[in-house]
């Protein structure tokens, strides 16, 4: 497949905003594409060079991409800067002086995906001493073989804001629709996804394969995407949904996918960044596990068993920074509350119901530091009230209600778990939105250059972000100094391409940290667009920051239609 005409198609793609008129055009391009080049061409479409967990990162930045651009167009950097001021993108911009360029490239040579591929992550993984004098040659060499429209992609892509618009879903139903001209596999291909996480994978497989996708299994060191929890706000209505379930306490530590084959371990956080190297002492009890082969997820956390006291996610993370990681995995070690089971030697249990689920795994733990989650069977909504009351008092934020009969919903948010937390002052729920923005500190913060975060949340609708709330309260000094510390390096000129907003922040950032906010109500507001109707959208009152979400990505953001089922819950009561 030539990377030409893969250009020619994102530039067809950028200008549909339909979904399904993207879909159609994509799985054009996928049945001209080969088997052997389907999984690089999925992994330029998402604009990365492997599945995340891979944690494999072009790491390039703007001034190193400017100064390629001005090696390959024979420009003076100051000139692709001054361009670049303006057009607020450098693709356009490398597209537009490539396009007038003053040198032309002697050997330009068609490029097909796989060569880009190649070049690209050759790039990526120039490391060491003198690496981005490296990595700024490699870019001007494939600069230089491409055409201005080719320029445009790989530029952003070596940013990392490629951006097409495309996600995901509309990825798998092309798929499904180049293969049978409908979304009659879209299922099937999206489990698939579900419980690998790698979407190139998953194309492969099909194109090779394509009946193994209906029986496509969980694997070793292929991450599944961990299963989430819907919410409701009272045991009442939570037995009312699903009857009698299990209640376990919710432990508010952090979130681990643990796989083992053989003496292989490794930890994937819930993002599904490798964290194997960050809890020693817990490889080391994993390595004690008599099961040849196994994943399975539990909650980590300091935890001292002669004074059955837990520790806080905070206290558990600073456990860390406070004493090093050899002392604190010593002093303070951690426990896995280990909550679920995945696969077991050759055996994918996904589809196994939660409570055969837990059987399994009464077999295997406890064992050391791998514990077990506390569970109790209730039937009736005082049950499980009791039982949220005994969480707070053991000082956890709340309870999660199992549905006995449902299957590992991975990646999905489908009723099987519900969580129930403990309420923040006069706030019933929280959510967690994704920063777009900060503003200064003014006044006594001053000193700060930090004065609060603009935060948004999801429309699935519209597949926009809309802000919800600016959020001045809720920061320690050090939390306003580490914010402001974080969100510096990712400012950007202009805001968020996907957000809709009327407040403007000093700052605009990349939408890239998600921060968990209590509120005291939903209003309606003229200045926040989240599901906007007649001029007004719906906006947090009081919003206090309660901690960064350095766990969740943006795709696990709260949506307009929570934030609406919130809205109206609250005027019921
Ligand atoms: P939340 O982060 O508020 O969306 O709640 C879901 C998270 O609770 C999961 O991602 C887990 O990290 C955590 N959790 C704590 N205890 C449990 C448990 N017993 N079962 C499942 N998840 C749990």
């Amino acid at each position: 497949m030539n990377f030409r005409a893969v250009a020619e198609v994102f530039l067809e793609i950028e200008k549909r905003s339909g979904r399904l008129e993207m879909t159609d055009i994509l799985a054009e391009l996928f049945k001209k594409t080969s088997a052997s080049d389907i999984d690089k061409l999925i992994y330029l479409t998402q604009g990365i060079l492997a599945p995340p967990y891979e944690g494999i990162d072009l790491g390039m930045g703007e001034q190193f991409a400017i100064r390629a651009i001005a090696a390959v167009s024979g420009y003076p950097k100051e000139q692709i800067e001054n361009h670049y001021k303006k057009s607020g993108d450098l693709g356009l911009t490398v597209e537009e002086v490539m396009s007038k360029r003053k040198q032309q490239s002697l050997s330009s040579a068609e490029m097909d995906v796989n060569f880009v591929y190649k070049s690209l992550l050759k790039i990526a993984k120039t490391g060491g001493a003198g690496s981005q004098d490296l990595k700024v040659k490699y870019l001007t060499e494939l600069l230089n073989n491409s055409s201005p429209a080719e320029a445009r992609f790989i530029v952003r892509f070596v940013l990392g804001r490629l951006r097409l618009g495309v996600g995901d879903p509309t990825i798998l139903d092309a798929l499904s629709f180049s293969k049978t001209g409908d979304k009659s596999l879209r299922a099937e291909l999206e489990r698939a996804y579900n419980v690998c996480s790698d979407l190139g994978y998953v194309a492969k497989i099909f194109f090779e394969f394509p009946d193994k996708i209906s029986k496509f299994s969980v694997q070793p060191f292929k991450p599944l995407q961990p299963a989430l929890a819907e919410r409701l706000s009272t045991p009442e209505v939570i037995i009312e949904k699903i009857g009698e379930c299990a209640c376990e306490f919710k432990f508010d530590g952090f979130r681990l996918q643990i796989h083992k084959r053989g003496s292989e371990v490794e930890f994937y956080s819930r993002k599904l960044e490798k964290m194997t190297h960050m809890f020693p002492e817990v490889v080391e009890a994993v390595s004690k596990l008599k099961a040849k082969e196994i994943i399975f997820e539990g909650e980590a956390l300091a935890y001292n068993e002669k004074e059955n006291k837990y520790y806080s996610f905070q206290q558990t993370i600073q456990r860390k920074r406070k004493h090093g990681v050899d002392k604190a995995s010593k002093e303070l070690p951690l426990n896995v509350f280990c909550f679920d089971i995945l696969y077991l030697d050759g055996k994918d249990l996904t589809e196994t119901p939660y409570n055969e689920r837990r059987k399994r795994m009464e077999k295997i733990f406890p064992l050391g530091l791998l514990k077990l989650s506390n569970r109790k069977l209730v039937k009736t909504a005082k049950e499980l009230d009791m039982q949220f009351k005994e969480s707070l008092k053991e000082g956890l934020e709340g309870i999660m209600a199992k549905d006995l009969n449902a299957p590992y919903t991975a990646g999905k948010r489908k009723f099987a778990w519900i969580k129930l937390k403990k309420s923040y002052g006069k706030s019933v729920d929280t959510i967690d939105a994704i920063i777009v923005g900060y503003y200064l500190g003014r006044g006594a913060r001053a000193e700060f250059e930090f004065g609060g975060l603009l935060a948004a949340v999801y429309n699935e609708d519209k597949r926009k972000l809309e802000t919800v709330a600016r959020i001045g309260s809720g920061y320690s000094e050090d939390e306003m100094r580490s914010i402001q510390e974080m969100l510096e390096k990712i400012k950007t000129e202009s805001p968020p391409s996907s957000l809709d907003y009327k407040m403007e922040p000093d700052f605009w950032v990349e939408p890239k940290y998600v921060v968990e906010i209590a509120f005291d109500e939903i209003t309606l507001s003229p200045t926040h667009t989240c599901g906007e109707r007649d001029g007004r959208g719906y906006a947090l009152r009081f919003p206090r920051m309660l901690k960064m979400r350095s766990d969740k990505s943006i795709n696990e953001i709260t949506t307009v239609e929570e934030v609406i089922i919130l809205f109206e819950r609250q005027n019921q009561h």
